[in-house]
């Protein structure tokens, strides 16, 4: 048995699944104590909007621990992520997030972390020291994908496109499109990025389409639009189904409508060390 003070943290990362959880816990009256998110730096606008309409909805402030951006990843390791080395999700969410439970539990308290898996998944071990107590909400209310969706819909909620980073090495040709003429800033970063590094956020073999982004972008500009490219990414809220960075739940994978309104004071911020792309060249990943 043990006396230590009970800290309630979800495990945030913003897709569908725990920003379900996360307000399903405050539906239905679970204790919550810290929102736990690890960014990369490097997330679009919409999804830091998302991260902060969510802090004010459960009037908690979001909590980001001790770690790199994607872009300090980068030039510590000299190297660019892609499928053979994925250093950037280990280095930016999962040891920084482990060190932030380990800290508190040698502060004194009993973590249990609460992890967005949902009742139509298969088991999935967490991604957290076995000894620390974790907890599946969604499981626990019964919440498959369609009570999940149903949940968010009533509630007007929707997710941002993208929840991933930018210039993820994962993203499908597409994606890259709208990254490119969405936010040509962050396009212009990336491609400076592999100049500077000499590799490529991309995949050869992957798709048909010319590999560097330098490339790329010129058969964008020639015109060429490929198959599955969002020309209008309004309509395509809450398509967060292939988001890759699931770790970011910490664990690689409902009931009433009433929902706890925002605090009169917004609660402050941790995401201003992240602003707007558009504002951060030079620091950003
Ligand atoms: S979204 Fe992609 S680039 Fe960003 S941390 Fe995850 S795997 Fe790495």
């Amino acid at each position: 048995m043990t006396d230590k003070k009970k800290l309630h943290v979800a495990a945030f990362s913003g897709g569908k699944d725990s920003t379900a959880m996360v307000l399903a816990m405050a539906v239905n009256n679970y204790p919550l104590d810290v929102l736990l998110i690890t960014p990369t730096g490097d997330e679009l606008p919409g999804m830091v909007a998302h991260w902060e309409l969510i802090s004010g909805l459960v009037g908690l402030p979001l909590t980001v621990p001790d770690g790199p951006t994607l872009r300090d990843v980068i030039d510590s390791q000299s190297a660019l992520p892609n499928f053979r080395m994925r250093f950037c999700t280990r280095m930016i969410k999962i040891v920084p997030a482990i060190a932030w439970v380990t800290r508190k539990t040698v502060e004194g308290s009993a973590v249990v972390m609460h992890v967005g898996l949902r009742a139509d998944e298969a088991e999935r071990k967490g991604i957290i020291d076995a000894k620390i107590e974790t907890r599946f909400p969604l499981r626990e209310l019964g919440m498959g994908l369609p009570e999940v969706q149903a949940f968010l819909r009533d509630r007007r909620i929707s997710i941002p496109a993208r929840t991933d980073c930018a210039r993820c090495y994962h993203q499908r040709i597409g994606e890259w499109w709208d990254l490119w003429r969405n936010h040509p800033e962050i396009w212009a970063d990336a491609e400076s990025d592999e100049k500077r590094i000499g590799n490529t956020y991309r995949s050869p073999g992957r798709d048909t389409w010319p590999v560097p982004l330098e490339g790329l972008r010129r058969s964008f500009e020639s015109g060429r639009v490929p198959r599955g490219a969002r020309l209008n990414l309004e309509l395509f809220d809450g398509a967060d189904d292939q988001a890759i960075c699931r770790v970011c739940s910490m664990c690689p994978r409902a009931p009433p409508t009433r929902v706890r309104r925002p605090p009169l004071e917004a609660p402050r911020s941790p995401l201003s060390r992240f602003p707007n792309p558009a504002d951060r060249r030079g620091r950003q990943c």
